[in-house]
């Protein structure tokens, strides 16, 4: 593998590292980007999110991130979140606000927003700064080296008065706001949209969609030169709504709760704000879940022997949700109206925020704008790791970034027996598509796990994992007979849709991925020599996992047949497929023991021998059958 020296990989200019924050409402984040791709830079603990979270104590430094917000309902005057509604406002601006922060906001110089905790008065930006402080803290751990420079993330909405906020929150933490960057562009930027050779003009949609916020921002894309530095991102539109989020949803499960509850144990029931919060977190576990699972268990034990126990079915969840997904519905078609833009014009949709994870969502987004959404990157991460791509285009190091309009290594998927099936071979330009049809190896296999693979070599130890994702609930079938076609799908900007279809149940499944990340130029080079030192040797181990697979299969049909046949089977004929079988499933064994010691040519025969006099067997077999059922 290629060399491990990290200081030759990290964004700089001059020897200085520019590092990108995502400082959101709820979380912010720190992250890099180097030739491997952007990641996101953790705490010690491994954390890489940190709660916008500030607790003011009276005797030592202010805390910051998630034990402040673990904490919060204890100290509800000195904890202070949401402090980015308050950045660059002035009261009336935030009137709507304040009824939802518990902690005290007051009037400062020309009626502007500050925050009182006891006796100080703190601007938002000097609360913002701790968080930003924190995050430089963190980036300067992870990356050993101090950091004075850093790109910050705002909405697209902001004003000229919320981004100078922010750029004098990044100077009180002791941090250069070297730019500041709109967060839908941010998110494009992390998928590589309008970068690299094959970059084409687009337009795309960013929907972003958190716990209280909901944004909407059409971009057109100008792509710029061959490194992308010039690459131009303008903001067509914006619409969305403040107070719009995946709480609602929290807060819908809640009240069906509190109403079925008080419908079977008493209307009087009431519920304090310690057992309130404790359902809001019940309420948001539930909703998680559905977003991955069909139904969730609902059970509180209320004492005194009454337990509250339902099942919610995500059915149930997706009609409650309905009207809350048209609202952001409303606020697409009001972008799309005021970029004088309707859906087909729309190339892409990048997904942001927690809540996108939500299968209606998902499906509703890509419906409204007729595109499948990108979904590829973490959505709680993606404006992160955009910032962390803008910090690498402004420190100079972007150049090394695996930016290409050609698939670097092969796609493919394991197959039985550790072997790789690819679909799509390196060095294919992009866009493309690939579909390959593959079956079960096991009778009344109900799942198939799809694990996508990337590399030139034959064998999966031998390939890296991109990612893998299940085909569920495929209705029982012998082995060999369900028909499964999976589809790689690479579209301009190089993102991989991998899905899986069951043909007779039509089952399907997907995955999205972004296969260029995670690896040096110098790997990939590493991976292809590779490929052709051991091609001889890889090829043999993937003929003989084939072969193993294939004769077991043949193995289990013909003792299948022979149970059929029964008394029928001459005791001669049987003990001459007896003796091929023993021969193959001896290749079998020793294809497990000693795969390289094997002659591949011995071993195909062996099964064709067993092939060829097991003709007569599966005859009868038939004529048997028939015999059976003459109907059909
Ligand atoms: P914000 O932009 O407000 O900081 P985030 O982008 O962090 O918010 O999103 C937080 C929201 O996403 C919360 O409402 C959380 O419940 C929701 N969320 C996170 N994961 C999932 C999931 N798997 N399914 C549904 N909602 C989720
Ligand atoms: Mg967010």
């Amino acid at each position: 593998m290629s060399s491990q020296d990290d200081s030759s990989s990290k964004p700089t200019t001059n020897g200085e590292i520019i590092i990108g924050i995502d400082l959101g409402t709820t979380n912010s984040l720190v992250a890099i980007c180097d030739e491997r791709g952007p990641r996101v830079l953790p705490d010690a603990a491994g954390r890489a999110i940190l709660p916008s979270v500030v607790r003011f104590t009276d005797d030592g430094p202010p805390v910051v991130g998630g034990e402040a917000r673990r904490l919060a309902v204890m100290f509800p005057k000195e904890t202070i979140y949401s402090v980015k509604r308050l950045m660059g406002r002035g009261l009336d601006d935030v009137a709507e606000d304040i009824p939802h922060l518990p902690f005290d906001i007051v009037g400062g110089e020309n009626d502007t927003a500050r925050i009182r905790v006891g006796e100080r008065i703190y601007t938002p930006q000097e609360v913002s700064a701790m968080i930003l402080r924190e995050l430089k803290v963190q980036a300067e751990a992870a990356l050993g080296t101090p950091i004075r420079k850093a790109v910050v993330t705002v909405p697209a909405y902001f004003d000229d008065a919320q981004r100078q906020a922010t750029r004098d929150a990044g100077r009180l933490a002791g941090l250069e706001v070297v730019r500041i960057v709109n967060e839908p562009t941010a998110a494009a930027l992390a998928y590589g949209i309008g970068q690299g050779k094959g970059a084409k003009a687009e337009t795309i949609a960013v929907y972003d969609l958190g716990g209280g916020t909901f944004d909407i921002s059409i971009l057109q894309v100008t792509p710029g030169g061959e490194a992308g530095e010039d690459s131009f991102f303008q903001v067509l539109s914006t619409a969305g709504d403040t107070h719009l989020g995946g709480d609602d949803v929290d807060r819908m499960i809640m009240e069906l709760v509190f109403e079925e509850i008080r419908k079977e144990f008493g209307e009087k029931l009431t519920f304090p704000p310690c057992t309130q919060q404790a359902l809001r977190n019940f309420a948001e576990a539930a909703k998680i879940r559905l977003s991955n699972e069909e139904s969730a268990q609902l059970q509180i034990d209320l004492g005194d022997g009454r337990v509250y126990d339902r099942m919610l079915t995500r059915d149930e969840l997706e009609e409650m949700m309905e009207p809350w997904v048209q609202r952001t519905m409303v606020a697409c078609d009001r972008a799309m109206r005021d970029a004088k833009l309707d859906a087909g014009k729309i190339d892409r949709v990048v997904m942001v925020g927690g809540s996108t994870r939500i299968p209606l969502v998902r499906k509703s987004v890509g419906e409204r704008f007729q595109c499948e959404p990108y979904t590829a990157l973490d959505p709680d991460l993606v404006v992160a790791l955009g910032a962390g791509v803008q910090a690498s285009i402004l420190a100079g190091t972007n150049r090394d970034m695996l930016l290409l309009d050609v698939i670097p290594l092969s796609l493919g998927i394991e197959t039985m027996g550790g072997a790789v099936a690819k679909l799509i071979v390196r060095n294919t330009t992009v866009p493309t598509r690939a579909t390959e049809k593959f079956s079960t190896s096991v009778d009344g296999q109900t799942n198939v796990k799809i694990n996508v693979l990337q590399g030139e070599r034959e064998l999966v130890a031998d390939c890296r994992s991109l990612g893998e994702f299940e085909l569920r609930n495929i209705p029982t079938m012998p082995a060999g007979i369900p028909q499964i076609e999976v589809e790689f799908l690479v579209d301009a900007n190089g993102i991989l849709n991998v899905s899986a279809v069951e043909k007779r149940s039509g089952k399907v499944a997907s995955i999205q991925i972004v296969p260029r990340y995670g690896l040096t130029r110098e790997e990939i080079d590493t991976m292809e020599q590779e490929s052709y030192t051991y091609a001889r040797q890889d090829m043999h181990a993937h003929r003989i996992i084939d072969l193993a697979v294939n004769s077991c299969l043949d193995i289990k049909w013909i003792r299948d047949a022979m149970e059929r046949v029964g008394e029928g089977l001459d005791a001669e004929y049987g003990e001459k497929l007896e003796s091929k079988i023993a021969r193959l499933q001896e290749f079998v064994d020793r294809s497990h023991r000693e795969p390289a010691k094997i002659d591949a040519d011995e071993f195909y025969q062996a099964k064709e021998d067993l092939d060829q006099e097991s003709v007569r067997l599966h005859e009868q077999a038939i004529t048997r059958s028939l015999k059976e059922e003459p109907a059909g």
